[in-house]
């Protein structure tokens, strides 16, 4: 019976947010989860969102039941942001796009997908990657194995070390690859290290399957962050991309998402998407209404599309400047002769700090501060006020 069900760990990531609530210091800081945050700290909805949202009162939207694929009109435009609404793998009607429960929900759908028509089939993951991919794959029961990514000599991409991985892969694997703003560690590839990864997999005969979970995050340009994807659907190649508008338009707890895959004919593009909704019928049924019609709005209509653009370059802004503030302060404050331009390289929400895990317990049993154990920090939760108090407790656990 129940008695004999043992407690789980805590999740590493959402875990940290718990351990922060029970935390009583005013000083205390979470730079855990990937949220953002004014720089009051404080959680933020997005103008355009509210917009969308008085739109839909206003027009008195109701809540009937989405099909199985979700939002029609969700789907269409969340596939035209990504690949670009020109581009040929949607005038030839060869993307499959079925509307998930967010990132999360996407990716879990397309590892469902491989799981029963790729049996076998293996999933490259870089090392490191976002905690929750691991997760995904083993409850799926689809069989993974990690390729270099992170080189912590340069704190930068281990590129040769990816390549040679790659390569071995048995032919017929999907290659796991974050479309921008790698989490956790921040680095991506050059557009030419992009061709090149592009090479591998094309000639091997692997199958790209993009994670974007942050697009327009990266740069604060939504085709910029998209260019990765769109060079490989470029060449032809069939791929798989999740999609996630958690982080870009705020909408983290409406799980609005979708997962999008490239076929090389029309004919198989719907065979996929039949095949998807077989698939979520029985785990969900349909998807949620509200987000994907947020999305929907914001995105198919001109003038607040553009406010939402502007509204994300502000939010990539703030989280540039924390950057250079915590740079700035680690780099005057650190007499050790330490390199800490590393920080500035790396882009996205989040900064890979190096910190081993018990120097990231420092930071948490010392300092208040709320970090995964993997050193990453998410600058998305950080304000310059606290800019100063941060770069002290790096550096303190760093030397200690
Ligand atoms: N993939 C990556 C790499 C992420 O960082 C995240 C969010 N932290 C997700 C997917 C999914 O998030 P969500 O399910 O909220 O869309």
């Amino acid at each position: 019976r129940f008695e004999g069900v043992p407690m789980a760990p805590p999740d590493p990531i959402l875990g940290v947010s718990e351990a922060f609530k029970a935390d009583t210091n005013g000083l205390k800081l979470n730079l855990g989860v990937g949220a953002y945050r004014t720089e009051e700290l404080q959680p933020y909805v997005l103008d355009v969102v509210r917009k969308a949202e008085n739109l839909m009162l206003e027009r008195g939207d109701n809540k009937e039941y989405l099909p199985i694929e979700g939002l029609a009109a969700f789907n269409k435009v969340t596939a035209e942001l990504l690949f670009g609404a020109d581009n040929p793998v949607i005038k030839q009607k060869r993307v499959a796009t079925v509307q998930g429960l967010s990132g999360t929900g996407s990716l879990r759908l397309a590892a469902a997908l491989i799981e029963r028509y790729f049996p076998g089939a293996k999933v490259l993951i870089s090392s490191p990657t976002w905690g929750n991919h691991k997760n995904i794959f083993n409850d799926a029961r689809v069989p993974w194995s990690e390729y270099r990514y992170y080189d912590p000599k340069t704190v930068g991409l281990d590129f040769e070390g990816m390549i040679a991985d790659i390569k071995e892969a048995p032919e017929g694997s999907f290659v796991l690859l974050h479309g921008c703003a790698h989490n956790p560690t921040g680095i991506d590839p050059t557009p030419e290290q992009w061709e090149k990864i592009a090479d591998v997999i094309q000639e091997k005969n692997l199958i790209p399957f993009f994670d974007v979970a942050y697009q327009g995050f990266a740069s604060g340009s939504l085709d910029a962050d998209a260019s990765s994807v769109r060079l490989f659907a470029a060449r032809g190649l069939e791929l798989v991309v999740a999609q996630s508008y958690s982080k870009n338009l705020g909408l983290y707890a409406e799980r609005i998402g979708a997962i999008n895959v490239v076929s090389s004919s029309a004919d198989a593009a719907a065979r996929v998407k039949s095949q998807l909704k077989r698939l979520a019928r029985p785990m969900y049924s349909n998807p949620p209404i509200h987000g994907a019609r947020i999305v929907a709005n914001v995105v198919g209509d001109p003038a607040l599309f553009n406010e939402w653009k502007a509204e994300m370059e502000l939010m990539a802004g703030r989280i540039k400047n924390v950057r250079q503030k915590l740079y700035e302060n680690l780099s005057s404050k650190d007499k050790s002769g330490k390199d800490w331009s590393f920080v500035l390289k790396q882009i996205g929400m989040f900064s890979f700090t190096g910190l081993s895990k018990a120097q990231s317990e420092n930071m948490t049993n010392k300092w208040h501060v709320y970090l995964t154990k993997d050193g990453r920090i998410s600058l998305a939760g950080l304000s310059l006020a606290k800019c100063e108090y941060l770069a002290d407790a790096i550096i303190d656990s760093y030397h200690n």
